[in-house]
């Protein structure tokens, strides 16, 4: 039996209490969606209050949660599969649960617990809907650490200030690097200012002219950090 639209609500203000109490005010939460499985079939006992059928991270975890909500009552034919996922719960009348999987200080890091996690979820042999190519299958290292310089790349200015996270270009032609600090371009430009633009407006060597390769500079500290 479907939902009623006061039922929905209920349940997200309850998933919203639960990631506030939770994410004991941590700047970014990691987080899975869960299935409650069928009504009156349990599900094999495991780490979680359900079946986890999506991995995300986010620094709004509540607004988050309500946007998932909303977009799973009113599909459209682009909408995302986490979305069509909860609609058929709602309309088979259940409710999706919450499981906050880990809190982190900057968004580097919560980036790569997503990416550890959606992997680990995905090798113990749990279905996601996620869509990203970092987290729909598994992975090689190689293949993860390219989709996480990608994924860092689009992070705030402020964000990678924060975090310390300097931008390198690397001229072709053997010109001397050229360190860029996002720190210095978070407090003039716009709030949403990403990496990704500044390095594009500062790529071009003064040496040659020539567009230089960037790269966001703690690259090891990534690598090791997956390796464990
Ligand atoms: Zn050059």
């Amino acid at each position: 039996m479907p939902l009623y639209p006061i039922d929905i609500e209920k349940r997200l203000k309850a998933l919203q209490r639960q990631a506030r109490y939770e994410a004991e005010g941590a700047p970014y939460v990691i987080y899975a969606l869960l299935d409650p499985g069928e009504p009156g079939l349990p599900f094999t006992e495991g780490p979680f209050n359900g079946i986890p059928f999506y991995v995300g991270q986010s620094c709004e975890i509540e607004r988050r949660l309500r946007r998932h909500f909303r977009k799973s009552q009113k599909l459209n034919p682009d909408c995302q599969m986490v979305h069509r996922h909860i609609a058929r719960l709602f309309a088979l009348g259940r409710l999706p649960r919450l499981a906050i999987l880990e809190t982190t200080q900057t968004r580097s890091q919560s980036l790569m617990a997503e990416l550890r996690w959606g992997q680990h979820l995905m090798r113990a042999g749990f279905q996601l809907t996620n869509t990203s190519a970092d987290i729909e299958r598994v992975i090689s290292h190689t293949e993860l650490e390219a989709w996480l310089d990608f994924r860092r790349s689009s992070m705030l200015a402020s964000e990678a200030a924060q975090e310390g996270a300097m931008i390198v270009h690397k001229c072709n032609c053997g010109h001397v690097d050229r360190w860029i600090d996002p720190a210095d371009y978070a407090a003039c430009w716009s709030k949403r200012l990403r990496v990704c633009k500044i390095a594009m407006r500062t790529q071009q060597c003064p040496g040659c002219g020539e567009a230089c390769i960037w790269s966001l500079e703690d690259r090891e500290l990534l690598s090791a950090y997956f390796t464990n």
